[in-house]
């Protein structure tokens, strides 16, 4: 492998919505970017895998062919994620054990599967995408919102355990930002969660993704165990 060609980036569900700006984000910034999906296409220039992060012998194939082909992994973009939404009432146990083992379960089997490469070389980035419903709730939510509030102790355990070894976990908590998620949303729902925004806005992709392109710079070392909202002003810095 050639020295100064850019670290190896994997942004999960990194084919569309955030993950793709995340990972346009990474590559404009000169790293080399692999991102994985359950379909495993990429945009030009990225390498695209089939990973579906809640069946952890995928995830550890997609690392396989990532590190053979371009090197062990310096940054996760951990952003795949679900809803399934609906009041309580209704809410049935797989509806709620499946965004959980997606959203956080997931969010695991990729940073246990990340981190041990980045122990031996005593560097890496973990950056995982929560919600700003994870500290403000959202009405048919309940499973959702609890897998991104998860994801904060999750990070926040790993800031503490792998930050001897020069590995950083930060949080960034997106408020409500145009993508297919948010699209098949009805039009009252949209209204009502952009009238929470200061803005009266939602946000796009390229919001969130400028935030995670500085958490994974140079410039970002000494941020660790964070809790960043990128959300209009919605949560006021919660
Ligand atoms: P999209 O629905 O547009 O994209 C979700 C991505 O996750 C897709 O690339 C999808 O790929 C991937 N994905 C889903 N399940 C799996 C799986 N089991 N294994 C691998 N990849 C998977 O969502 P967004 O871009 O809107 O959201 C991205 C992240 O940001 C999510 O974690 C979401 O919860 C979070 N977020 C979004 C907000 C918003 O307003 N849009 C607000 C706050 C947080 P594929 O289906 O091809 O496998």
């Amino acid at each position: 492998m050639v020295e100064n060609e850019g670290r190896v980036a994997l942004v999960t569900g990194g084919n569309r919505g955030i993950g793709a700006a995340c990972a346009a984000a990474l590559a404009a910034a000169g790293e080399r970017v692999a991102v994985a999906s359950r379909g495993g296409s990429a945009p030009e220039g990225m390498l695209g895998v089939t990973m579906d992060v809640a069946d952890a012998d995928s995830v550890d194939k997609a690392f396989g062919k990532i590190e053979a082909e371009l090197g062990p992994v310096e940054i996760v973009v951990s952003n795949a994620g679900i809803v399934r939404d609906t009041l309580l009432a209704t809410m049935s146990e797989e509806a709620f054990h499946d965004v959980i083992d997606t959203n956080l379960v997931g969010a695991y089997r990729v940073a246990k599967r990340a981190t041990r490469p980045m122990m031996r070389l005593r560097r890496g980035r973990l950056i995982f995408i929560s919600s700003v419903v994870a500290s403000i709730g959202g009405p048919g939510q309940a499973n959702y919102a609890a897998s991104k509030a998860g994801l904060i102790g999750f990070a926040r355990s790993l800031a503490r355990e792998l930050a001897p070894r020069n590995i950083t976990a930060n949080v960034v908590a997106p408020g409500p930002i145009r993508t297919d998620m948010t699209d098949a949303l009805t039009e009252d729902q949209r209204a009502a969660l952009t009238a929470a925004v200061p803005g009266k806005r939602m946000g796009d992709p390229q919001d969130v993704a400028a935030l995670v392109a500085f958490l994974a710079s140079p410039a970002a070392a000494y941020i660790n165990g964070a809790l960043i909202p990128v959300d209009g002003g919605l949560s006021m810095g919660h």
